[in-house]
């Protein structure tokens, strides 16, 4: 078996520990004599992993006990409409700060179903950087305020969350979820799609305070009544079983590795080494984004000359190098340094980048 470096944004690399424990159980599951994709969701077999899981997220990210811990399919597009749907009143309004991509798309799924102003948009400035909390004009009695912790197509992050003056703040942690420790005063909601730091695509996990969630509209379809999903512990339908399962032993994986402090080592060890890659190279890389909001999950970078493109990506893609392309609205390079990237990876693309530079340059 030969594993390559995958440095896609997401769907993206799953601890190799979980991909084996997958597959040597995946036909007759501890003795089962079936596959535990093949069980009832109602079964006690998937009624220990899906409760071990969601104990296991809450042990990790020391999630007080005000706080639900919930499993949605759809995606964090579908929390885009299903929060402004359900958490702003008639009449009422959210606050959306826009760093970027996926928080212009938040806003602009809430602005087709309810009033939802911008309070900061760095659109201007090419969406380069994180907001001081100054330059925020919140209204101060909006039903939430949004942001996107981490984008992940622009590479940057927030360091410090903005404290809102007791409005809820929600926020997307897509990309950056289980990176760091959270400090859970300054949350209402957070919600992320697995398929970055967490598991394949196939759910969004929502972790949302109580007595926010009960504010939640009741006179909507079943499926987004956040009530039904919390008093039911996500099996109010049936749940996307398979990635719980594999969720379950990617956070075993962190677990074992020495949890959040050991996530973070590394976390920093490997945006380390690629953004020095950049830095030291004499302008032949250069980074668009401002060195205090750099991502440390997503590295987004440029080659000087736009005609190397290609060929980095080839060299890299024979070097076992993937992913590495950047997004198509913003060109250039991307390397997804999610937890499950080991140290060598961003090690063995930095290496890279200085061949590539010494043979280019
Ligand atoms: N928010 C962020 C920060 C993302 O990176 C993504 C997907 N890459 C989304 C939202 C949308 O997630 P999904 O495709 O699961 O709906």
């Amino acid at each position: 078996m030969s594993r390559i470096y995958n440095f896609y944004s997401g769907p993206s690399t799953l601890p190799l520990t979980a991909l084996e424990e997958v597959s040597a159980k995946l036909v007759d599951f501890e003795g089962a004599g079936m596959s535990l994709i093949e069980m009832s969701h109602r079964g006690r077999e998937y009624d220990r992993i899906h409760n071990e899981t969601i104990a296991l997220f809450r042990e990790i990210l020391k999630v007080p006990d005000d706080f639900h811990v919930v499993f949605l399919q759809g995606g964090a597009t579908m929390l885009f409409g299903l929060v402004p749907m359900a958490l702003i009143p008639r009449n009422g309004h959210a606050d959306f700060i826009l760093t970027g991509h996926w928080g212009v798309r938040a806003h602009e799924d809430a602005s087709t179903i309810a009033d939802a102003r911008i309070v900061w948009d760095g659109k201007g400035d090419g969406f380069r950087r994180i907001p001081a909390r100054g330059e925020l004009a919140l209204s101060g009695d909006a039903a939430y305020v949004h942001l996107c912790s981490n984008e992940t197509i622009g590479g940057i992050q927030w360091s410090e969350f903005p404290d809102t003056g007791g409005v809820p703040l929600v926020v997307d942690m897509s990309s950056d979820i289980m990176s760091r420790p959270l400090d859970w005063d300054r949350f209402a909601m957070v919600f992320a799609g697995t398929q970055k730091n967490l598991a394949p695509a196939g759910m969004t996990v929502m972790v949302v305070r109580d007595d926010f969630a009960r504010t939640a509209r009741r006179d909507l379809p079943s499926y987004f009544r956040l009530d039904l999903h919390i008093d039911n512990n996500s099996l109010f339908n049936t749940p996307p079983t398979f990635i719980v399962w594999m969720m379950n032993l990617t956070l075993r994986w962190i677990k074992s590795i020495g949890g959040m402090a050991e996530v973070e080592r590394r976390r920093d060890a490997k945006a380390g080494l690629v953004y020095s890659a950049i830095d030291a190279s004499g302008g032949f890389y250069t980074s668009p984004v401002d060195a205090s909001s750099r991502s440390k999950m997503n590295v987004v970078w440029h080659l000087h000359d736009a005609a190397l493109l290609d060929p980095f990506l080839k060299e890299a893609e024979k070097a076992g190098l993937a992913g590495l392309k950047g997004h198509r609205s913003v060109g250039g390079l991307r390397a997804s340094i999610y937890n499950a990237m080991p140290v060598e990876g961003a090690k063995a693309l930095a290496d890279f980048m200085n061949h590539f530079r010494e043979r280019h340059g």
